[in-house]
């Protein structure tokens, strides 16, 4: 039977917002990250991190350096008895500088390609999950696939709260990705 999956954004949400995060340096948990991922796997929901990393079209890190960002991410989790399931990242921009990463993609969110990719790999409902973001788009590549969208306030999240989507309704807007999985387990 297809698991429900909460889908985490990277930046800004599980981890600081750091603009481009181009070195493991500035990579930061918030205090209660890992506890949020440990709470998931322990109530059985799949946990998904889903992220645009347009750093690798601009040229600003390569493919290695995501790989090796979520390796630390991997370990940091273990060490605190929490894991996720998969990482996906779309490393695509329409104006790339590096030709190969030049294409309207269709895993650039607000596109839910990644999340469908996630759902086939890995067998999630996709109607019977959530997204977790900073972001609108985050929220509303969820919307897309019939995913319910928690908007949190770290990151981008205060700015966006202010200014509201004309498509996206969040199911929640709450402070930080501890907060959004209380939500989720009460909601699921
Ligand atoms: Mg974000
Ligand atoms: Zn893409």
């Amino acid at each position: 039977m297809p698991r429900r999956a909460v889908f985490l954004d990277r930046d800004g949400t599980l981890v600081e917002e750091a603009g481009y995060l181009d070195r493991l340096e500035r990579l930061v948990f918030f205090p209660y990250s890992v506890d949020a991922v440990r709470v998931l796997n322990r109530a059985g929901l799949a946990v998904v991190i889903v992220t645009n990393q347009a750093g690798i079209a601009r040229g600003i890190f390569k493919e290695t350096f995501v790989a090796e960002a979520h390796r630390h991410i991997t370990e940091r989790l273990a060490a605190g008895g929490a894991r996720v399931d998969a990482f996906y990242y779309c490393p695509h921009h329409p104006e790339a500088v590096i030709e190969t990463y030049r294409q309207s993609c269709d895993c650039r969110k607000p596109q839910p390609g990644l999340l469908k990719r996630a759902a086939a790999d890995l067998d999630l409902a996709l109607d019977q999950s959530f997204v977790v973001g900073d972001r609108w788009h985050d929220l509303e590549a969820g919307q897309r696939v019939g995913a319910r969208g928690v908007l949190v306030r770290t990151g981008y999240g205060r700015t966006e709260e202010a200014t509201p989507h004309p498509r996206v309704v969040p199911s929640a807007i709450v402070n930080n990705v501890m907060e959004a999985v209380s939500w989720i387990l009460r909601a699921s």
